[in-house]
């Protein structure tokens, strides 16, 4: 046996890796993660900007699998912060002790499966080799950030980051002037948390995104104790929801009301905690052109109403797609922040942005003095992490090159050609357009069911189906073509404002692929029936030879 070889290899130490591991470790497999960072936490390690936080529910965030550790952890906001997350997800990796099992500043650089023994073999940034029968993935969605390519990059002379490398110590920007380029969800927590800070703001945005409250709240002890006494339901509404959240979407039909009586309900939306708006409105309003719009002109109502300057608001208004036909990031004070005479939104739409020079960002209007520039500009989402990553199949085919126009997939966890390679969160699955970690649970149970059948029937290869793999995109095509949002142009949509790549779209040119499965409760349903049915769509095998397992 080589040396570095276990069992099973799991890529990534946040929200997904630690489950995985865990459920592991708990099997008795002999298996150890490899996170490129130096310590555990994945996304809420690296996005340190001021006003990060969830935009679900905490208490719907943590973990379920443990009662002990649901009774443990105190929740202390409705919408906790990146350092709260933070500490919460250590303090799951110390109560199980998991720490011993993560190697840290392990960047896997290069993945070849070797087909006549079993094995995938990594190398590792450093150098330094492991191999292992199993590499399962927990890589994050949105872990590759994308920044633009303008003239002069490295010429300015102050500060300048993309959002997911905000200075780990933080920045001192009293009395500065700032740059912001974006206005996704990252710039929208940003923009307010920092706005009474900075002596100028400067936000540089090319599409306006719809946006209403997170109505955020303390959660007291006496909360707390009842959110507790309440988990197994809370669990149940995720359970039930197509974005795993605790809203459900409202029955009484959307043309059974009046306007009135709708306008009524969506002020009580409105001013309701986190994703309401979107997840426990009428299904109507992601299928239907018009329910949408109606929708769509209520909330930029709203934001009229907040925004003193018409003009401003006007460019804060989204014209080209109708509110949640993207995902939408969630405020606290967003709006109100352009009320500030010194916050100014600079349409980059009308001005683009030419260069940057030493001492600030040029559009094709004026020069702006700036001392920092933050480029919240998104990510290579989805696909990025694998795309950098250098995996290397069955037949020296790279996995790169197999998705070159978008990725194709089995139930978003496997991909024909990859045997052994299980992706949690991959393209195609349900995680990323839901509540993270509620979809992630339901695939590490999979997959730790699916390594459990393998070790006591001896299986040793396992590889999805072509035609499974094909029904299962075939699937997710028809899923997206019935909703609105297959026009928008959006990381769900494999949209990647600073990547290239072809369209694979009948609808929208600028969508490279279809991103997610929709829906949690539909996704978790294929999950069981495929458990159910002793996985039809995988070719099993043990040392070569194929087994079939009847259901
Ligand atoms: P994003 O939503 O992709 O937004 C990127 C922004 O940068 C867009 O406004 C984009 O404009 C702009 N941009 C990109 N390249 C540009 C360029 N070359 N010139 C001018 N503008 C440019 O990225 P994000 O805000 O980082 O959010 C990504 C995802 O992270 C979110 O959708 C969400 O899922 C997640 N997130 C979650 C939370 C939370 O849970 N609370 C918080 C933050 C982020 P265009 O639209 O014109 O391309």
């Amino acid at each position: 046996m080589k040396d570095n070889y276990n069992e099973i290899i799991v890529i990534g130490a946040g929200v997904a890796g630690i489950y995985q591991i865990k459920r592991l470790i708990d099997m008795g497999v002999d298996a150890v993660v490899l996170e490129a960072d130096k310590d555990l936490g994945g996304t809420w390690y690296r996005n340190r900007y001021p006003g990060c936080r969830f935009d679900s529910e905490s208490y719907t965030y943590g973990y379920s699998f443990s009662r002990e550790l649901l009774d443990e952890w105190d929740w202390k906001e409705l919408f906790s912060s990146q350092p709260e997350n933070l500490r919460y997800l250590n303090f799951v990796a110390d109560k199980f002790d998991l720490r011993r099992h993560i190697r840290f500043n392990a960047r896997v650089e290069r993945m070849v499966w070797d087909d006549q023994n079993l094995v995938w073999n990594l190398t590792l940034s450093n150098k330094e080799t492991y191999s292992a029968k199993f590499v399962v993935t927990g890589m994050g969605v949105l872990s590759i950030p994308s920044t633009p390519n303008y003239e002069g990059m490295d010429k300015f002379g102050g500060e300048s980051f993309h959002t997911y490398y905000w200075p780990q110590d933080g920045i001192s920007l009293e009395g500065k002037r700032v740059g912001i380029i974006g206005t996704g969800a990252t710039a929208i927590q940003i923009i307010p948390a920092i706005a009474d800070q900075v002596a100028e703001l400067k936000v540089f945005q090319r599409r306006p995104n719809w946006s209403s409250p997170l109505n955020n709240a303390e959660i007291s002890e006496k909360d707390m104790e009842d959110i507790r006494s309440r988990y197994d339901e809370i669990f149940e509404l995720c359970a039930a929801s197509p974005g795993a959240f605790v809203h459900t979407s409202d029955r009484r039909g959307f043309d059974n009301l009046s306007p009135e009586q709708r306008r009524e309900f969506w002020d009580e939306l409105y001013d309701t905690p986190g994703f309401a708006l979107l997840a426990a409105n009428f299904a109507e309003i992601y299928l239907d052109e018009d329910a949408n719009k109606e929708l769509s002109e209520y909330v930029a109502s709203r934001i009229r109403d907040r925004v003193n300057d018409p003009a401003v608001a006007e460019k804060l208004i989204p014209k080209d797609h109708g509110y949640g036909m993207q995902r939408i990031p969630l405020e606290t004070n967003y709006f109100e922040a352009y009320n500030k005479d010194h916050v100014e939104l600079v349409d980059v739409s009308e001005t683009p942005i030419i260069r940057l020079t030493k001492t600030g960002i040029e559009t094709s209007e004026c020069h702006y003095d700036l001392d920092i520039i933050v480029f919240a500009t998104g990510f290579d989402a989805v696909t990025g992490a694998f795309d950098q990553l250098d995996i290397v199949g069955q037949n020296g085919q790279r996995l790169r090159d197999k998705w070159k126009e978008g990725p194709k997939t089995y139930l978003g966890l496997m991909t024909a050609g990859f045997p052994n390679l299980i992706m949690i969160a991959g393209p195609q699955s349900a995680s990323g357009a839901a509540n993270f970690p509620r979809t992630i649970e339901t695939s590490v149970d999979w997959v730790s069911t699916l390594i459990n059948h393998a070790r006591n029937t001896g299986v040793n290869r396992i590889e999805p189906k072509l035609s499974a793999e094909e029904a299962w995109n075939r699937e997710v095509i028809s899923m997206h073509d019935k909703m609105l949002h297959r026009r928008s142009k959006s990381w769900f949509t494999g949209y990647a404002p600073n990547v290239q790549g072809e369209s694979n779209s009948d609808h929208n040119p600028n969508v490279r692929y279809v991103a997610f499965w929709g829906g949690a409760p539909k996704f978790r349903t294929f999950l069981n029936q495929a458990e159910a049915e002793n996985y039809p769509g995988l070719m099993m095998e043990k040392d070569r030879i194929k087994v079939e397992f009847s259901a």
